[in-house]
């Protein structure tokens, strides 16, 4: 049985205490800077999770109980929606740590290297990556410094 096919009554006998649990036995071991992290970020998913149920109730859908496969269903997308935040801060990461300049693949030279942007497909939906490009004037093409690939001009 997938947890879509639970109902909303059934769910109200699930012990929840393990997910407590869980995340007790996660911050064993960890610093307190780590440790505030942690809290931070759970306090912020539930504070989403909020949020989700609000708009939720905006719409109506607890008006008569829901199957439970509606709730995962919007769970899921707020996920995907987290996802898609995540990869572009992660990418925008690591085009700021990249080196200014960068040698060309192809003859040696050092060329600069510039942020661009553009939209790709995740597994979780489109996202806005940034990435470092550069160009070479002598061989007149650019690539990307991270992977020695031919850049997208
Ligand atoms: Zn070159």
């Amino acid at each position: 049985m997938s947890i879509g096919e639970l109902s909303v009554p059934a769910l109200r006998y699930v012990n929840w205490r393990f997910v407590e649990d869980y995340f007790e036995r996660q911050e064993q071991g960890m610093d307190a800077n780590q440790q505030a992290r942690a809290e931070k970020k759970r306090r912020l998913l539930r504070e989403l999770a909020e949020l989700q149920v609000a708009e939720m109730a905006d719409a109506g859908q607890f008006d008569q109980t829901p199957h439970f496969g509606t709730i995962e269903r919007a769970a899921s997308e707020l996920g995907k929606e987290l996802s898609r935040e995540a990869q572009q801060r992660a990418a925008r990461e690591v085009a700021a740590v990249g080196e200014a300049r960068a040698a060309c693949p192809t003859c040696g030279a050092l060329c600069d290297v510039a942020t661009n942007c553009r939209i790709v497909n995740s597994i979780d939906g489109p996202v806005e990556l940034t990435e470092c490009v550069a160009d070479c004037r002598q061989c007149r093409r650019s690539f990307f410094p991270s992977t020695d690939s031919d850049g997208v001009g």
